[in-house]
């Protein structure tokens, strides 16, 4: 498999000024209000130093058990925030509160509830974002719409979590107008959400984040209000495996 710029070596130096020219590149792109998060997932810990060393300090990873290795080898690197996109399983939520500051990828208000209950025991407010399903796509995780605004008042009950918006993930390869689309329809539920929130006093739901856009789309989606873009090949090249998509 061909190698990318990004991996070539392990010499922080060398990799650190291909993600600075990466970087440098889609920068412009970026508006000063919106995060960029950095997705390390498949890449070694290496990489991650050299992306702090340019001045990213949002990383996100989708599998725990990576993650934990990575982290252990970055431990000096105390002002990285790690975020979570992965889908969470039940047997590792209490690791994903342990080990990440946001979650990015609650699914299902069974698993908010699990994760509050571990929260409180574990002393943790994770930033937690809903991901919700715009798309036709049974593959993906993900709430559908309706059940999403069923589930609003038992949310807003879950005081350990600090629920600030929606995740939305695009389909890969589809056409730019269904894309764009779904973006559109991702901006709309998080403003029908604020205003329910709103209107039934449910202060604990805050839509200030949409997290939204990752390399092949993260132009439509800041053009719908993303706050928050999840770059991954764009800055470190090809993964090895598309199994981790
Ligand atoms: C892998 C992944 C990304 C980054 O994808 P790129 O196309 O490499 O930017 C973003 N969000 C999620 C949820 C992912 O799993």
């Amino acid at each position: 498999m061909k190698e990318t710029s990004a991996q070539k070596t392990i010499d922080g130096t060398v990799i650190a000024d291909a993600i600075q020219s990466r970087l440098q590149k889609i920068e412009p792109l970026i508006p000063a209000n919106v995060k960029l998060v950095a997705v390390t997932k498949t890449f070694p810990a290496e990489v991650v130093r050299a992306a702090y060393a340019v001045g990213i300090r949002d990383f996100a990873e989708n599998k725990v058990q990576e993650a934990i290795a990575k982290q252990a080898e970055l431990g000096d690197l105390t002002d990285a925030i790690w975020h979570f996109i992965g889908h969470v399983q039940s047997n590792k939520s209490r690791k994903v509160l342990e080990h990440f500051d946001w979650i990015h990828s609650i699914d299902s208000l069974k698993l908010a509830t699990r994760l509050d209950r571990q929260a409180a025991e574990l002393d943790k407010r994770p930033t937690c974002c809903l991901e919700v399903k715009l798309a036709l796509d049974p593959t993906k995780d993900g709430f559908e719409r309706d059940e999403l605004m069923a589930a609003l008042a038992d949310l807003n009950e879950l005081t350990h979590l600090r629920i600030v918006g929606l995740m939305v993930i695009a389909p890969y390869g589809l056409p730019a107008e269904e894309t764009q689309a779904i973006f559109e329809a991702g901006q709309a539920l998080a403003a029908e959400i604020k205003t329910v929130a709103r209107e039934q006093g449910l202060s604990q739901i805050a839509m200030d984040e949409l997290s939204m856009g990752m390399s092949g789309d993260f132009e439509w989606a800041i053009a719908q209000g993303a706050t928050v873009i999840r770059l991954g090949s764009t800055l470190f090249g090809r993964r090895q495996t598309q199994a981790n998509r």
